[in-house]
């Protein structure tokens, strides 16, 4: 059977402590052999150092790090810096977004969407960069529509973005039906599922609110049943992820990245049980 790659997300911390704690969590889950580990970047915010920190302490390690920028808030120099920075250093992969601005930011920066990162990506640096781009199969809270939102991803798909990750889902024919549509639209860039493993609901949830991801009706009201029983969450969580996992994969996803939470724990388990 075709082996199933996967790569997981980290993001970077805020404190030194954060940094120490990351380090052991990477150790245990580089025993898993991901393909790559990718780290998030806040647009116009403080975390960005440790971001670039984190890269490189990933490819120290010898293992591949692939960095996500965002453009909303920068400007085209800003982004040419950070993009130079990584060529030197021998990264060969990022995750190009646009971002969201913090609240209280107001300059939009010089690029406008994601499509247009990619462009500017591609225009800087030919083709040094593998270049990942977000995918939405519940579709972008901000879209004004299924469609227009689907046009958006073709946008960066024809601007030269070579995969995709989508935003966490747990209702699999979104998925097949975004992946039917990109067929329609011909685009034919893998589209890996991102997977968020629940180990706590009621941060789940409050997140799923904020970015458009649908918890389905019938696994909130299992969880809601469970009030503090964090145990039975964890369980039930577990179970719901894998199953989740398993599906993709018989679908024939081209692979899968783990949202890890910088926790080692979940992802090794859902590894494991899927023998990956
Ligand atoms: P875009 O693809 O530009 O789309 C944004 C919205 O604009 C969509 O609603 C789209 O339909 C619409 N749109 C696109 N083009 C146009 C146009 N020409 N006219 C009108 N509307 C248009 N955020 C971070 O801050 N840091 C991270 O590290 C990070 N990592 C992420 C990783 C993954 C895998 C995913 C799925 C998301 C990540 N995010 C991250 C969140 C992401 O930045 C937000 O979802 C953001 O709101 C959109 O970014 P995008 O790249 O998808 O934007």
């Amino acid at each position: 059977m075709r082996k199933t790659n996967f790569s997981i997300e980290f993001f970077p911390p805020q404190t030194p402590e954060g940094m120490e704690k990351l380090r052991a969590t990477r150790a245990q889950l580089a025993r898993l052999q991901p393909e790559f580990f990718s780290v998030t970047y806040g647009a116009g915010c403080s975390t960005q150092e440790r971001t670039f920190e984190t890269v490189f302490e990933i490819q120290r390690e010898g293992l591949e790090a692939a960095p996500h920028l965002s453009c909303v808030g920068s400007s085209r120099s800003q982004i040419r810096d950070i993009l130079n920075r990584y060529r030197e250093a021998g990264i060969g992969r990022i995750v190009a977004l646009r971002g969201d601005l913090p609240s209280g930011v107001v300059d939009p920066g010089e690029l406008r969407y994601a499509n247009e990162l990619v462009e500017f990506i591609r225009a800087e640096t030919g083709d040094h960069f593998h270049i990942e781009v977000a995918a939405y199969p519940e579709y972008h809270p901000q879209a004004r529509s299924p469609q227009d939102d689907l046009r958006a991803f073709k946008r960066k798909v024809d601007a030269g973005a070579d995969s995709a990750i989508t935003q966490y889902f747990y209702n699999t024919d979104a998925y097949l039906h975004f992946r039917d549509e990109c067929d329609a639209l011909g685009i034919v860039i893998p589209v890996v599922p991102g997977i968020m493993p629940i180990v706590s609901f009621s941060k789940l949830a409050r997140f799923s609110d904020a970015c458009g991801a649908e918890i389905p009706r019938w696994m909130r009201r299992k969880f809601e049943g469970f009030g503090d029983d964090t145990a039975s969450i964890k369980a039930f969580g577990l179970d719901v992820v894998t199953d989740l996992c398993e599906s993709l994969i018989a679908e024939g996803a081209p692979g899968l990245h783990f949202y890890c939470m910088n926790q080692a724990g979940p992802v090794s388990t859902i590894v494991q049980r899927l023998g990956l």
